[in-house]
């Protein structure tokens, strides 16, 4: 399938068919996964099939990377051995000491990072309540401010970030907008075409969506000169993703577009049911009316408001982590976006410092019987609270 090609089908259609892309040898339907770490020159010296080391040039890997890119409308992706690996890769490639504003509820992990580790590398960081566009235009530093970094809905309490409006705050103070939008997916929300420069995903949750890959990747609208520095930080830290682990999030991303539909319905039906539940305080859910980023939710997301959402328990933390222990169909586990529901403590993983209150359970709603989730978590709500 040719670029021009490309344009005319739905993101649906180009994952299912792999981009149409057939093995070259065989006509094989399914890609073959190409392992070698090495390529032979031609008699002249050259490298006339584009290939010299498996380090930086990999054909799987690509092939995977040009999926993600024409999920996202992007003109470039970049894999990476993980959602982490792809984050910091962009703050490595830095050129200068460089002040960020960054969403203050995120991935825990990325967050922790940025505080206690970006002073390292000569960098600077400010949180925000990235939902609120005053308090991100406070936050920037004429002439200092060269990154943006936010999370919509932001994990695990939902908040949303309006991409558009900051884009246009980080490109009047002539700076960069990276959206992690691992948890809206490239089906409901391109954060490129909204004005974003790079687009992240932690390809362990939803694109591969089978609980079987850590990945990560980045996704460029090009035109921006972070993004060649990228490239090689990957290359030098030797950050890509394995060939094989490339080939599994292929196949993983043919059935993207129906299992996060799928998700994302369930998640709100069980979000409707839950609220006014006796036991639970509240339902975090950007799809509720009631959420406060509803509206711009309703208009940056498009077709779903995705597959996650939590809940907050009236009788406190001790009562949270009893309804998780009392849960038999969801699997209490860490991680979201898989096939298998999963619930989860959240500031008990976070630890000391974290924004998130005690009485909080994550839900990662899978493919199962929206039904059984739902009297499987209304049965242990009702045991344990
Ligand atoms: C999991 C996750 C990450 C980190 O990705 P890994 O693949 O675990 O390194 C980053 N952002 C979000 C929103 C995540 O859920």
């Amino acid at each position: 399938m040719d670029d021009q090609t490309k344009t005319r089908f739905s993101a649906r259609t180009l994952v299912a068919q792999a981009l149409g892309t057939h093995c070259p040898v065989t006509k094989g339907i399914v890609q073959p996964i190409h392992m070698s770490t090495t390529y032979v020159r031609d008699a002249d010296n050259g490298y006339s099939a584009g290939y010299v080391y498996g380090r930086p040039d990999n054909v799987s890997v690509h092939q995977a990377e040009r999926m993600i890119a024409a999920l996202e409308g992007a003109d470039e992706a970049l894999l990476f051995g993980s959602g982490m690996a792809a984050a910091t890769s962009v703050l490595l490639a830095l050129d200068k000491p460089t002040h960020i504003v960054a969403s203050q509820i995120m991935y825990y992990g990325f967050r922790d990072w940025l505080r206690d580790d970006i002073g390292r590398y000569g960098h600077g960081v400010t949180f925000v309540d990235s939902s609120n566009l005053d308090a991100v235009r406070a936050a920037v530093r004429p002439g200092q401010t060269g990154l943006f970094w936010i999370e919509t809905p932001s994990n695990p309490l939902w908040t949303i970030t309006d991409i558009a409006a900051v884009s246009e705050i980080a490109h009047t103070a002539g700076a960069i907008l990276c959206v992690d939008s691992t948890v809206a997916t490239p089906i409901f929300t391109r954060p490129l075409s909204l004005g974003a420069d790079i687009v992240m995903h932690s390809a362990t949750k939803y694109l591969n969506g089978h609980s079987d890959v850590v990945a990560g990747a980045l996704a460029t609208a090009g035109d921006n000169p972070l993004w060649q520095r990228i490239g090689k930080v990957r290359s030098h830290f030797g950050n890509t993703l394995s060939p094989f682990d490339s080939w599994l999030l292929m196949r993983g991303m043919r059935t993207l577009d129906i299992r996060v539909r799928a998700q994302a319905a369930s998640a709100a039906w069980l979000a409707g049911k839950l609220v006014g539940h006796s036991a639970i305080s509240a339902v975090l859910y950007p799809g509720l009316e009631k959420h406060v980023g509803h509206d711009v939710a309703a208009r940056q997301m498009k077709g779903g408001f995705g597959g996650m959402l939590s809940i907050r328990i009236k009788k406190g933390d001790k009562a949270a982590v009893a309804v998780a222990a009392c849960v038999e169909l969801w699997n209490r586990a860490t991680s979201l976006g898989g096939i298998e529901s999963l619930i989860e403590h959240r500031s008990s993983i976070e630890g000391a410092g974290t924004p998130v209150p005690s009485d909080l359970l994550r839900l990662s709603v899978g493919l199962e019987d929206v039904d059984e989730l739902y009297y499987d978590l209304t049965r242990a709500l009702s045991v344990a609270s």
